[in-house]
């Protein structure tokens, strides 16, 4: 047993897949959980997600040898300044982030010295569904999770972090904060605002009700992570803003090119585009690389 018990802030679909298989890689004697609504709590409970549960951050971590934040972004910095001088002292600390340079900002504000035990990780794994009641215990298998140390995380935390991942089915990788939150941008945060964006544009025009009446499979595959939560993503434009704007903006440009291929009929150049990018998507999605760097869907 690596941890005796483990404190999950935020019992959601990310805080309550790690909980429930934590417990069933028997990583941790005992899980506590913690949240603002009680009814969220108590579904845990039933559901065995957690072993109790407190509201009280502080109250909820008392003991706890495992900490891990997994509420959305905007949460994260006022709940690292509420229990930096509450935490045990062996305690290793993690969250679960979409993005991880403003985590780090946050950590290094609160914690100080107590950075050494801190680990900002982000599984490559989720639904567009919230709550306990969405959460899995196989949600991070042959998923991958990162893992992005700062220069002050002791080894010992770190191999921690890297153990609960691994003991959940993920393949660890380390990476820089920034290089994350430019990757992630690209190929997570981009297509949400995208699907939100359609959505917005299609249900806003004056035909949009029957636009959608006659909406099919592509659309409803396009746009399945608008049905995400707002606020988390509200928080992760806000903690992501300059990567995401310069994403945003090369694929503003690069639409521009497809505008204009169409605009002159080239006919051509679409099919070599659409021909491309379905040779990619397809080794992608069998697991070869879409063009370099190793491949398969990882993103909710
Ligand atoms: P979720 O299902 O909505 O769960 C978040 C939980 O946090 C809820 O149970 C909520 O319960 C609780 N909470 C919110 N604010 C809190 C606060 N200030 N103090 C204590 N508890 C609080 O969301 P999620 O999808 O699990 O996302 C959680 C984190 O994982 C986010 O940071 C997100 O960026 C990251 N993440 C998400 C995905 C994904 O696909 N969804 C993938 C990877 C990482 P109450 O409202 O009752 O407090």
């Amino acid at each position: 047993m690596a941890f005796q018990r483990l404190c999950v802030i935020g019992v959601g679909l990310i805080g309550g897949s790690l909980a429930r298989a934590a417990r069933g890689a028997g990583v941790c004697a005992e899980v506590v959980g913690c949240g603002r609504s009680v009814a969220n709590l108590d579904r845990a409970l039933e559901l065995g997600v957690i072993d109790r549960y407190e509201q009280d951050p502080v109250r909820a971590v008392a003991g706890a040898d495992l900490v891990v934040l997994a509420v959305p972004l905007g949460g994260i910095g006022a709940l690292l300044v509420q229990l930096a001088p509450r935490l045990a002292p062996d305690a290793l600390v993690t969250d679960v982030g979409s993005t991880k340079g403003s985590v780090v900002a946050a950590a290094r504000a609160a914690l100080g010295a107590g950075c050494a035990r801190f680990v900002p990780g982000h599984p490559i794994a989720g639904t567009e569904q919230s709550g306990v009641e969405a959460s899995r215990a196989d949600l991070f298998q042959d998923r991958c999770t990162i893992l992005t140390p700062l220069a002050e995380t002791a080894p010992h935390a770190l191999a921690g972090i890297r153990g609960l991942w691994e003991a959940v089915g993920s393949r660890v990788v380390e990476m820089e904060p920034d290089h994350h939150d430019t990757v992630l941008a690209a190929v997570s945060h981009l297509p949400h605002l995208l699907a939100y964006g359609l959505v917005d544009w299609v249900v806003q025009r004056p035909d949009g009700v029957e636009l959608l009446r006659y909406a099919g499979g592509g659309f409803r595959d396009f746009t399945r992570i608008a049905s995400s939560d707002p606020v988390m993503w509200r928080d992760i434009c806000a903690a992501n803003r300059d990567a995401i704007v310069a994403a945003l903006s090369g694929f503003h440009a690069h639409l521009g090119g497809l505008l204009d291929a169409l605009r002159r009929g080239d006919g051509a150049q679409l099919e070599g585009l659409f021909r491309g990018a379905k040779a990619a998507r397809d080794r992608w999605t069998t697991g070869g690389a879409a063009s370099s760097g190793g491949g398969g869907p990882e993103s909710p």
